[in-house]
Order: structure tokens, then C-alpha cells, then sequence
């Protein structure tokens, strides 16, 4: 830290993001992307877009929410788009969050929450899981400030069903409770048609997970008008060009593709199901998970020696090394080739090192 660097942020400590490798080409199963392309339509008007680069984004993203709006079933001024859902994460911790009303999240759960509430200075709560990883709803029920769940959660992939969502709405009526639906479309319900009936209700998404776009950095908000209308006052207070010409574009050639975003969600769900079988076989330990990634341990192998293991094989997945998630890896879930070399490494790697 620099000596000029304000020391409100002392204590900031960053979110550390998963390895983007230069150097060499990895399966790479570490940062939950897709391992499918964007779609065509994606590409070709993002590059039709990238011709009017000398001009300004449109701040309001009409096309984009036009597209959205007809796909998702809600009113134009429900939605707001970001760059990246992490934008309007932060957005939401800026919103309604503040030293009387704290940020509440489990203390298992994506990572940037506590960054998110560092650095806007708002004290935080973090709620335990229960021993095996799951969400004890009770403890979130009159939480006495704005609750932060991520469903599926991360890095465990667990689901909550949207009627338990529904009573900690109902336990929180003088609350905010932002649901970060970022892994939704792999086999969960969506919280979305819950905000007909609860303004304290907002959901997040993003385009980078089942719609192949994270590079693009697309995210967005749905919730009540009124909550929508807050967003917009914190996004044209820091930066009205949040999403780009190209990604906006993109943005809705994917929306007009939505065959193919089920057809490569139907796809990991069913290279999800292989990989948890093989990988019981194995002898791994798993949670259930409804994401695009799956989190395993094995009870003779540590966390950190197979994440080591298996990249010096040309093999990244991702490890924790907070004390109870030392033992797990979190492993995205790619294409059935990729899922196929993973499970053949480690019986590799296993018959080494004599582990039946
Ligand atoms: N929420 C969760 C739970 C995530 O794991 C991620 C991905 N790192 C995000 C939000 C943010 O994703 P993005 O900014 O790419 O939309």
C-alpha cells in the first residue's frame, strides 16, 4: 500500500480470483465457466457492434432489456443490467447496507461478499452452515439486516428450495434479501416470479456462466421498480456506461438463442451427474450440487495435494484453503471429454500414490 492510498481501506484484503493460466494450455475446471463457445448469434453482433466502438453505450441498454423482458416475462423497469452480476452485488451492498444495517451471509459462500462489505464499510454477519454445508434457514429468519444468500450456494452448490426462500422474505419484511441466482440454470428453481409479492426481494444473474459469456462481463437485477430504481441511482452515480456496445449486443444475441443455452445446460447437468457417480466410485465425498461445478473431498487424499497433483498434469480445478474447506476442491463442470480426463487422471494419480 502506497503512503497515499487512504487508509479506509487498510484492511481491505481483495478477492483473490481463480487462476487464468498464459502459459500453457490446462483443462481448465477452476473458475465455472463454460466450457461451451457463446453462442453464434453472441458473436456476430458483438462484432457488428465493436464497428460503432467511437461511440458512447446506451446508458438505459433498451435493446438489451427489450429482449430480456420478452424472454424472462417482466416489465422493463424491473431489470437492470451490470457488468458482471459481481457490479451489481456491489451496487446492492452500497444500497442497503450501512452502519445500521449490517450485511448478513453465511459464512461459507462466495467469496466477494466480505470484500463487497469491506469496502463499502459495512459491518458483516457471517452465519455458520450446518456440518454438512447446508443452510439452517431459522438463523436468517428477523436477521435485522440486508441478507445476502447465494442459491445454489458456493462453493458447495447446495439448493435451497424457493419456499424456504420465501419464508426468510416473510421473516424479513423490513429487509432486503438479494438471492445471487448466478447458478440457477443448472437444475434449481428461480426466485424470479417471487417478486410479484415481496418488494424486499432481489434476485441477481449473470450471463458468464450458462450463456458463455463471461468475458463479456454481463449480470443483471430483477426486483420491484422501486428497487431497480435504486440501482439506477448508484450505477449513474459511478459509471452509466457499465456494459459495453459489444457485450449489450452479445447480450441479446444469446437471448435470441435460448435452444442452445438449454441445450449446453441440459449437457452439464448430464456431465454433472457422470462425474458425481465416477467420482463416488473413487471414494469421494460430495456434496449435492445444483451448480455447473461439483465440491468433493476425499477421506485419503488432502484438498491442496490433488489440486497440486492434477495441475502439474495439465488439470486446473480450484481449492479453498479456509480450515473447514481445506479438505473439498471445488471442480467446474466442462464438456464429457474434459470430465472424462479428469477422472482417468486421478486413477492415475491414485494407483501412484496406492489409494483404492
Ligand atoms: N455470484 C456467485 C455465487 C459467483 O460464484 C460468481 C462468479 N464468480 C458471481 C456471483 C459473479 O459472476 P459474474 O460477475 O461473472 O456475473
Amino acid at each position: 500500500m502506497s503512503k497515499f492510498m487512504s487508509s479506509k481501506y487498510g484492511n481491505l484484503v481483495p478477492y483473490t480470483p481463480g487462476e487464468q493460466p498464459k502459459n500453457m494450455q490446462y483443462i481448465k475446471l477452476n473458475t465455472n465457466e463454460s466450457p461451451f463457445g457463446p453462442s453464434f448469434k453472441a458473436i456476430e453482433a458483438a462484432y457488428e457492434e465493436a464497428k460503432k466502438l467511437q461511440l458512447y453505450s446506451d446508458p438505459d441498454c433498451t435493446e438489451l432489456v427489450k429482449a430480456f423482458c420478452d424472454v424472462y416475462g417482466v416489465g422493463r423497469d424491473e431489470v437492470m443490467f451490470t457488468n458482471g452480476s459481481d457490479e451489481i452485488l456491489n451496487f446492492a451492498f452500497m444500497a442497503y447496507c450501512d452502519d445500521k444495517t449490517s450485511a448478513i451471509f453465511p459464512k461459507t459462500t462466495y467469496g466477494f461478499y466480505p470484500v463487497f462489505a469491506e469496502l463499502n464499510h459495512v459491518p458483516y454477519k457471517e452465519i455458520e452452515l450446518n456440518e454438512d454445508f447446508s443452510i439452517n434457514i431459522e438463523d436468517y429468519f428477523n436477521a435485522g439486516g440486508t441478507i445476502f444468500i447465494a442459491n445454489p450456494n458456493a462453493p458447495t452448490g447446495i439448493a435451497l428450495p424457493v419456499e424456504d426462500i420465501r419464508r426468510i422474505l416473510d421473516n424479513n419484511p423490513d429487509n432486503i434479501v438479494v438471492v445471487d441466482e448466478a447458478y440457477v440454470d443448472f437444475g434449481t428453481e428461480s426466485c424470479v416470479p417471487l417478486i410479484r409479492e415481496y418488494s424486499n426481494l432481489m434476485v441477481t444473474q449473470t450471463f458468464s456462466k450458462s450463456r458463455s459469456l463471461a468475458g463479456a462481463r454481463l449480470g443483471f437485477g430483477i426486483a420491484q421498480a422501486e428497487l431497480i430504481n435504486d440501482m439506477n441511482t448508484i450505477k449513474y452515480s459511478t459509471n452509466p456506461y457499465n456494459v459495453n456496445r459489444m457485450t449489450m449486443a452479445a447480450g441479446v444475441g444469446v437471448l435470441a438463442d435460448e435452444e442452445y443455452t438449454k441445450e449446453n445446460c441440459r449437457k452439464i447437468i448430464e456431465n454433472r451427474e457422470y462425474t458425481v457417480s465416477e467420482m463416488k466410485r473413487l471414494g469421494f465425498v460430495l456434496t449435492d450440487s445444483k451448480a455447473n461445478f461439483i465440491f468433493a473431498m476425499h477421506p485419503a487424499y488432502g484438498g491442496a495435494k490433488l489440486q497440486a497433483e492434477l495441475k502439474k498434469r495439465g488439470i486446473l480445478i480450484r481449492h479453498f484453503s479456509k480450515p473447514e474447506l481445506d479438505e473439498y476442491n471445488r471442480i467446474t463442470i466442462g464438456t464429457r471429454e474434459q470430465m472424462e480426463a479428469l477422472i482417468k487422471t486421478i486413477e492415475e494419480i491414485f494407483a501412484e500414490e496406492g489409494i483404492k
